[in-house]
């Protein structure tokens, strides 16, 4: 299987549009130690022919031109074959309507994301236009699915749901939450090659229960929620707001200790937010990173597991 980061920020991206912290304000002077990133976004294949993405991000058009491996072969014909959803949040699934070019395209979801976003939101409808333009497949959380493309040849991969939070966004209105499982709001996945190694994708986790941990450390690959470092981050650079732990994010400097006895995989932070000091590559915040065994995810890196 390879896995592709096609973009590893937290939603806004870094730098991001209405923001002039430290690190926003480094990266657009050209004195910043480290690299800007689109926001989260992950590629997957196990042929190298169909790709699965992992989300569908904002920033997606961009991201597909900057990887040769995702252009299109003939004149309309692209490789990417599918999507798994992990939640309904904007960041994650606005990239869909960018891939609403009648390319059959197979999307996997909870059914409580499906109706957010396709009983809900009437601009869902420009992926329904003709008969199976795009196959939606319900999962529920704890199950394994396969991903197939729309014609429903399996890739070899399969993915297993966790449910890791039960907050719907914002913008979903109160009498519908009512109406939506909590187990099914927020989801990370474990991506298994047809050879057995796993990836785990948890980009947004609340809180981590021992299960989760153990199960984290049976993993290769962990791409795991680095959005802040700590947790009143956000609250110190707008001076109101919500903690890292209010948001659903565990901050970093607290997953340090919590996961340091998983020593089975490599272990990646990405979703990092742009106020995180450890996108800084000359803080000590960074260097607490590396030494702790972690790497911060960048966009373009790419691994076969
Ligand atoms: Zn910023």
């Amino acid at each position: 299987m390879q896995v592709k980061i096609l973009g590893s920020a937290a939603g806004g991206a870094f730098p991001q549009w209405n923001c002039a912290c430290k690190n926003c304000r480094a990266v657009r002077a050209g004195t910043f130690h480290g690299k800007p990133r689109t926001q989260t976004q992950l590629a997957v294949t196990e042929d190298c022919l169909s790709w699965f993405l992992l989300g569908a991000s904002p920033d997606l058009r961009a991201q597909i031109e900057a990887t040769p491996e995702l252009h299109p072969r003939q004149k309309r014909d692209s490789p990417i074959a599918g999507i798994a959803l992990a939640n309904a949040d904007l960041d994650h699934v606005l990239g869909l309507l960018l891939l609403r070019e009648l390319q059959p395209l197979r999307i996997y979801a909870t059914a409580s994301v499906r109706r957010i976003l396709r009983d809900d939101n009437s601009m869902f409808r420009m992926m329904q236009r003709i008969p199976n333009q795009t196959v939606w497949t319900e999962f529920c959380a704890g199950e394994e699915f396969h991903l197939c493309n729309a014609r429903e040849q399996d890739s070899g991969i399969s993915c297993k749901a966790w449910s890791l939070a039960s907050h719907f966004p914002a913008y979903v209105t109160a009498d519908r939450q009512a109406q939506l499982a909590p187990n099914e709001a927020s989801m990370g996945f474990i991506v298994q090659s047809s050879a057995g190694s796993r990836l785990a994708y948890m980009p947004a986790v609340p809180q981590s229960d021992d299960a989760l941990v153990e199960h984290l450390d049976t993993c290769d690959v962990l791409l795991f929620d680095g959005t802040f470092w700590s947790d009143d981050e956000l609250i110190r650079v707008r001076g109101s707001g919500q903690s890292a732990r209010q948001m659903g994010h565990i901050p970093v400097k607290d997953t340090l200790k919590r996961l340091a006895g998983v020593r089975r995989p490599r272990k990646i932070f990405l979703h990092i937010n742009n106020t995180n000091p450890m996108l800084d590559e000359a803080s000590p915040q960074y260097r607490q990173v590396r030494g702790a065994g972690w790497e911060v995810a960048e966009d373009g890196w790419q691994f076969d597991l």
